[in-house]
């Protein structure tokens, strides 16, 4: 298989390099535009996503990124992720934009402040997952396109898939869990797509 590229911009892209060695994945650090030429698959990692939306402007990540959602390439957010790729977002700051591609509205810091954070395990796709809440976003509307993968017990929404977009508000790569990206792999094994620019 293809290597997956995880975008290594801001945030825990160590930790998604590392999960997907743990799987025996290839796996392509995306910093640049070339970089994203060969991949499978991008994961788009958690951290700070007015930073992320910042450099990938600077780095000129942010038009291919956005062309090869709409030409089909799978894409992974988790947390700050999952912002990068709503296509509607509440509390971002003035000038913030996103990649976009879900149709769906998400709130960032939905939970509070860091202080705020906490582990939980949540049924995602049918299987058990240990999932890390950290400033995390919460998705609180969907489009009719939108599948929902996993809810909290109180019924709000923290997984989407939408086509070729996944996305969560928690982290499953800082608890060691590996379900979420060998979801991923097979949806990148499935589509079959080749980044050619
Ligand atoms: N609160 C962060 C943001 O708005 C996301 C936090 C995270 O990725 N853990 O980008």
């Amino acid at each position: 298989m293809l290597p997956i590229g995880v975008l290594c911009l801001q945030g825990d892209f160590r930790e998604h390099l590392a999960t997907l060695s743990s799987l025996g994945v290839a796996s392509k650090v995306v910093k640049k535009p070339e970089h994203l030429v060969g991949i499978s698959g991008l994961i788009i990692p958690g951290g700070e996503s007015t930073v992320i939306d910042k450099l990938s402007k600077i780095y000129e990540l942010r038009e291919p990124i956005r062309n090869l959602i709409r030409e089909g390439l799978p894409v992974f957010g988790t947390c700050a992720g999952l912002i990068m790729l709503a296509n509607n977002l509440i509390d971002g700051t003035s000038t913030q934009e996103t990649f976009g591609g879900l149709d769906i509205t998400v709130q960032r810091n939905a939970f509070g402040s860091q202080v705020d954070s906490f582990e939980s395990e949540l049924e995602f796709a049918g299987e058990s997952v240990k999932a890390a809440f950290i400033r995390a976003p919460i998705v609180v509307s969907v489009g009719p396109e939108t599948q929902v993968l996993s809810k909290l017990a109180d019924d709000r929404v923290v997984a989407v898939r939408q086509g070729n977009l996944l996305g969560i508000s928690f982290h499953p790569e800082v608890t060691g869990e590996t379900k979420v990206h060998e979801y991923f792999v097979r949806m990148c094994k499935t589509a079959n797509f080749t980044a050619t620019n």
